[in-house]
């Protein structure tokens, strides 16, 4: 029977921990190497309702994207919200292990299932990892840029979006003129604020991530920057749950279970009325106060 550490040498050897930024804390978190695993079930997110289905699934070991511990921690006391999680973990005998961002480099990696949802052609990275860097070459990097299939107005492509990404609350939305022709398309699963330079610099006519903020992209547009398109974090990761499985299927050959529960904060998305139907009493949008700073 396959052990934790025939799993993780699988995923190593697709996704070797050297290609991590140096802030990320990747690899095995816990769990004996020498235990056997029969289950596995991929996560996002190591949350509570996420451990909840994997000890209701009876899985060995689970493989999250998101670190579980990225900061310095002085206790895993049970009576913390990340001591719960490892108590219950340990005690249920999970093996926990995480890829991150070597995932998201990787060739194929996180940002290239968030690509084949769109059935983007000719992929390159929108970053290239760095000269000198443990990824760099054979086209690893952070985002892929690629084409269309067919042209799409931006409000036709947020459409699209909304339908060929896993199901949320939050859905997506699209910023920059709706009739705008996009024919190439940068895309970063995760929070891609900081390549928005990147999406410029390549000369794309849109860019789809997640968790854009209100200055960032603001100025971004109005400088001559690309349409963006700000989906949910879960979303524009949980596509790649899919490739991770598939390859632990083939080899260890593992049983391999995807989660589907939706790990972004967000629950509820209520559109603003048409203005014909706004309450006499409602004020009008413009009569609000100014957005700060922050
Ligand atoms: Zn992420």
């Amino acid at each position: 029977m396959p052990t934790v550490a025939d799993v993780v040498a699988e995923v190593v050897r697709h996704y070797p921990p050297a290609w991590a930024e140096e802030w990320d804390r990747v690899g095995l978190v816990l769990g004996e190497p020498s235990a056997p695993v029969r289950r596995v079930l991929c996560v996002v997110d190591v949350v509570p309702e996420t451990v909840a289905e994997a000890l209701d699934a009876g899985v060995d070991m689970i493989i999250a994207h998101h670190p579980l511990l990225l900061r310095g921690v002085s206790s895993v006391a049970p009576t913390t919200y990340k001591g719960r999680i490892v108590h219950q973990l340990i005690k249920a005998d999970v093996a926990l292990y995480v890829a991150h961002t070597n995932a998201d480099v990787a060739v194929p990696g996180v940002s290239d299932a968030l690509a084949a949802r769109f059935g983007l052609l000719d992929l390159r990275p929108l970053k290239p990892a760095g000269p000198g860097t443990p990824a760099e070459g054979e086209g690893r990097g952070a985002g892929r840029i690629g084409r269309l299939p067919q042209p799409l107005t931006l409000a036709e492509l947020a459409r699209r979006a909304a339908a060929a990404l896993p199901a949320t609350a939050a859905g997506v939305r699209a910023a920059g003129d709706p009739e705008r022709l996009v024919r190439t398309l940068a895309v970063c699963g995760g929070a891609g604020d900081s390549f928005l330079a990147d999406a410029t610099a390549a000369g794309v006519d849109a860019y789809l991530t997640s968790d854009l903020r209100h200055h960032p992209a603001g100025e971004h547009l109005a400088t001559g920057g690309p349409a963006l398109l700000d989906a949910t974090h879960w979303a524009t990761e949980r596509p790649w749950l899919d490739d991770l499985a598939a390859l632990l299927r083939a080899a260890p050959g593992v049983e391999t279970l995807v989660s589907d529960l939706d790990t972004d904060p967000w629950t509820v998305h209520a559109a603003s009325p048409h203005p014909d139907e706004r309450a006499p009493d409602e004020p009008a949008a413009d009569d609000k106060e100014p957005d700060r700073e922050g």
